[in-house]
């Protein structure tokens, strides 16, 4: 039997929309498979007592999607016009370098630009500047911070997708959708009720429908099979009891967001073995898109967060060449009043110190109550808050990947390869918050965690020539799978720096035109907006789209459009050095030990390893600790670094042992004892039975019996626990060791990162060894003399 449909779209954010609307004006059958829930007019959350009253995916399908996944924190949208509901508006086009490698054949920015003029045409994008409200607060602080920095050749205002009309009866757009213009309420990100968001459902979606497109919501995608022809997708059906539903169509276009099209074919490849010839390259190639979030308290003026759209200011920083270029945008940013706890939460001056221990999730669990009380305390000191967003290129060399027995989502990401890029953007917020009279704090998961965060999450399903290089075809068609195409975030090749969904948008509206022009055997056909014709409405009225009948809508010629960042000037030597040092420090540590599993007395440290020594229970690590910037290593209570490097535990790892996947290191914690000190050293695995672990050690300096600091500083008190919080069950008891010849060892291994000035490095190691030296004065000598 014939597939009911020619079409099937599963997703609607930007290559979503993109795609539905395109095969609909083709004449295509199509259908719209959407997980998340339409938001009509007024319709968006605003409860801000209860997180799950609409708010969390996870909640009766609300709206966000936030997945604290192994390596990184994912921040995505839910519900019909994907991440267009919850973005901050920017649209840019990459500078033409950034096509310069790791795209396919044909792939340039003059190649897509026709395609960016027409997003630019169906979003309706203009910079704040369009705008007769005049420019809000924060952007007039951003035009002093550019010009305090000698930034001013790089300071822009970019393109935003909103509706800049003044207040006054809705009108509708160029689709016959009904809008209102923007009230500068800073809502952007939880949803715009007034609709001057000029978001999907208003535009490409709007027009899909027009077209005959059917769109079912709540209905989440779990499987896709071939069939001949076609394919056959599985829903769940949550409008209706969470009922399993087919439907069967020609072609399948996945635009379910970089992170979701990408393990919904692990799944389909790795457990129902439904697309098993889907390429090895799956889950490469993911970019966090160098995202990175930073925040200012008590700045000197008001900078209002909660005034003007989201985003409406960029800066350009452009350093170093070749291997060594570091090129990132600095976007400032703002929050909805009811924001302004959760922010809070986030000052270490005000939100009491934070337990150096605490790993992702229990950390997130500890922020969420913070927030709370601090919500409760909400007052005028919220005006002078504010939110830095910087993104840039980032190696693009993470892994989205199953874990092999819990088959839980996770991201490889190697933060130390990432680390030039993420210590400039600190340079940078540390430079913007002096310029506003105060210092930057940081998002907690990368202060203590050094976790990314990322809401640009672009990657895992590369285009490529080849099978061996990436998942589809340069036109987004998969490998191995005719009629199966993935049209979003995950098809990009590399990370593109700026804010992406122009570029997911522009690359599916290429595709999407090679698919139709092949489908419907017509290798001219471009998008009815590029040929438009005066004679005949192109989007006729429906009432279901609240149009005003009396307005006629006829498509109107896509203009060659002009991107700001066009205008950016940047010297020939580069951006203004950051006057802000970030100089860091590595080193490697190897300790060997034993650990007894299951030992009757989990706390008998000593007894553990006495057992485990008699039984062979080996435990070794070789590790390397990096500390990314070394005056907050040295400022911050926790004083913590990354630690990455392979563990071997007997029983436990593989023969090969199990890499550490983002671990943490603290120095010197305090306890609540007053001459006591602890090392904490936290690593997380995988085991050989696919299972997560936590090795949770310890070294406890203190002035106890006789001068024993070599031994306090190199006995590392140790538990192993099931799962990758600490709050895990104990399997594995014992001690590991820094042994002498090892330490020594250890001291050659010492580099310093981000200078190659013998004198400044020279002070980086002094500036450390004074503060280790330091701490262990305190324990062992003061205390004999206070
Ligand atoms: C807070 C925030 C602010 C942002 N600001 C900007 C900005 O200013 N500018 C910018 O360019 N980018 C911004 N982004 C990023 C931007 O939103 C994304 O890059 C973009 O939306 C990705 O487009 P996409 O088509 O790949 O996927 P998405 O837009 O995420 O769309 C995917 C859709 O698929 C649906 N879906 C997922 N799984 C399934 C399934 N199994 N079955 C059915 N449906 C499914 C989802 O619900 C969603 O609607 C922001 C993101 C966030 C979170
Ligand atoms: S500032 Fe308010 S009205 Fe304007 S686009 Fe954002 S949410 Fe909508």
């Amino acid at each position: 039997m014939a597939p009911a449909y020619d079409a099937l779209v599963i997703g609607t954010g930007f290559g979503g929309a993109v795609a539905a609307c395109r095969l609909a004006q083709a004449g295509l059958s199509v259908r719209v498979l959407e997980r998340g829930l339409r938001y009509p007019k007024g319709s968006f959350p605003r409860d801000f007592e209860d997180p799950r009253n609409g708010w969390l995916w996870q909640h009766r399908q609300g709206l966000f999607d936030i997945k604290l996944l192994k390596g990184m924190s994912v921040v995505q949208a839910a519900g019909y016009g994907g991440g267009s509901l919850i973005y901050a508006n920017v649209h840019l086009r990459p500078p033409p370098d950034v096509f310069a490698s790791g795209w396919p054949e044909g792939y340039s920015r003059e190649s897509l630009d026709p395609y960016y003029d027409l997003v630019a045409h169906m979003l309706d994008v203009q910079p704040i500047t369009a705008s007769a409200r005049g420019l809000p607060p924060k952007t007039k602080r951003m035009q002093e911070v550019a010009k305090k920095l000698g930034r001013e050749a790089q300071f822009f205002y970019p393109n935003l997708a909103v509706r800049f009309a003044p207040a006054g009866e809705p009108m509708p757009n160029k689709f016959g959708v009904l809008q209102e213009g923007c009230s500068y309420c800073g809502e952007c990100d939880i949803g715009c009720n007034r609709r001057a968001k000029n978001t999907l459902d208003l535009n490409y979606l709007a027009v899909a429908e027009q077209r005959g497109a059917e769109v079912t919501t709540q209905a989440e995608v779990t499987r896709i099979e071939p069939l001949s022809p076609g394919y056959r997708v599985t829903f769940t059906d949550h409008a209706n009891a969470g009922m399993q539903r087919t439907v069967d169509a020609r072609r399948v276009f996945l635009c379910a967001g970089a992170v979701n099209s990408t393990e919904l074919l692990l799944r389909n490849r790795d457990v129902l073995g439904t697309l098993p010839d889907l390429s090895a390259r799956l889950g490469t190639r993911y970019s966090a898109n160098g995202d990175f979030l930073a925040f200012a308290f008590d700045t000197k003026e008001p900078w209002d967060p909660a005034v003007g759209p989201t985003i409406t200011t960029g800066m350009v920083v452009d350093e170093g060449q070749g291997k060594d270029k570091t090129w990132f945008l600095f976007q400032e940013g703002g929050h909805p009043v009811q924001a302004a706890g959760l922010m809070m939460a986030m000052d270490p001056d005000r939100a009491m110190t934070l337990p150096a221990d605490l790993l992702q999730r229990e950390l997130v669990k500890v922020l969420r109550t913070r927030s709370k009380e601090m919500a409760a305390i909400e007052n005028e000191r919220g005006r002078f808050q504010a939110v830095f967003l910087a993104m840039g290129r980032d190696k693009s060399n993470g892994r989205l990947t199953l874990s092999p027995i819990t088959r839980e989502l996770q991201v490889q990401w190697d933060v130390p390869a990432n680390l030039p890029l993420y210590r400039t953007q600190e340079q940078l917020c540390e430079d913007v918050a002096r310029a506003l009279g105060t210092r930057a704090a940081y998002n907690p998961l990368w202060e203590r965690l050094h976790l990314p965060v990322s809401v640009h999450n672009l990657g895992g399903c590369a285009m490529a020539e080849e099978p061996a290089y990436g998942v589809l075809t340069p036109d987004g068609e998969v490998h191995g799978y005719p009629g199966l195409y993935v049209m979003d975030g995950a098809a990009l090749p590399v990370g593109v720096g700026v804010n992406p969904s122009s570029s997911i948008a522009a690359v599916a509206e290429r595709n999407v035109e090679q698919v139709i022009r092949q489908v419907k055997d017509a290798p001219t056909w471009v998008a009815p907006e590029r040929v438009p014709t005066k004679a005949a409405p192109a989007y006729p009225p429906r009432v279901s789209m609240r149009m005003m009948p009396e307005v006629e809508t006829v498509a109107s010629p896509v203009v060659p459009g002009t991107d700001p960042l066009g205008d950016v000037v940047v010297p020939p030597g580069g951006t203004v050095a950051s006057p802000t040092p970030v100089v860091g420090l590595r080193f490697t540590e190897r300790m060997k030990g034993f650990l007894q599993p299951n030992h009757p007395s989990p706390e008998d440290f000593a007894g553990a390893a006495r057992a485990g020594q008699r039984g062979g229970q080996t435990a070794e690590f070789v590790v390397t600790i990096t500390l990314p910037n070394l005056d907050r290593f040295l400022a911050q209570e926790s004083h913590g670094g990354i630690v990455q490097g392979t563990l071997h535990v007997r029983g436990f790892t593989p023969p090969g042992g199990a890499p550490v996947e983002n671990g943490v290191f603290n120095l010197f914690v305090g306890t609540e004892r007053f001459y006591e000190r602890r090392m904490l050293y936290l690593m997380p695995f995988t085991g050989v039975d696919g299972q997560p672990y936590l090795l949770d050690g310890y070294k406890e300096v203190n002035d106890d019996a006789g001068f024993d600091v070599w031994s306090d500083t190199s006995t590392l008190y140790t538990v192993l626990r099931k799962g990758h919080e600490r709050t895990g069950p104990i399997v594995a008891t014992g001690i590991i060791r820094l042994h002498l010849p090892d330490f020594l060892q250890q001291l050659t291994t010492f580099s310093v990162l981000g200078t190659s000035s013998p004198l400044k490095q020279a002070d980086a190691m002094r500036r450390f060894g004074g503060m280790f030296m330091g701490t262990l004065w305190d324990v062992f000598a003061r205390a004999k003399f206070d």
